[in-house]
């Protein structure tokens, strides 16, 4: 049986959200930037947070 590890990907801006679950078998929202020089991301446990960070984020590469 295949397992994926992420799904309902989905991109704001530069920054694409997945959804996975963590280790602790709980869904988890993930939200990267994608943008060259910026290493933000941040982890969320429902789906609108993790779009509203996503919204919010600004990038400052240096
Ligand atoms: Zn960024």
């Amino acid at each position: 049986m295949r397992r994926k590890r992420f799904w309902n990907h989905d991109q704001v801006g530069q920054v694409q959200i997945a959804t996975h679950v963590d280790r602790h078998g709980r869904t988890a929202h993930t939200a990267t930037c994608t943008a060259p020089g910026c290493n933000w991301s941040g982890e969320y446990l429902n789906r609108s947070a993790a779009e509203l960070a996503a919204q919010n984020h600004r990038c400052s590469p240096r």
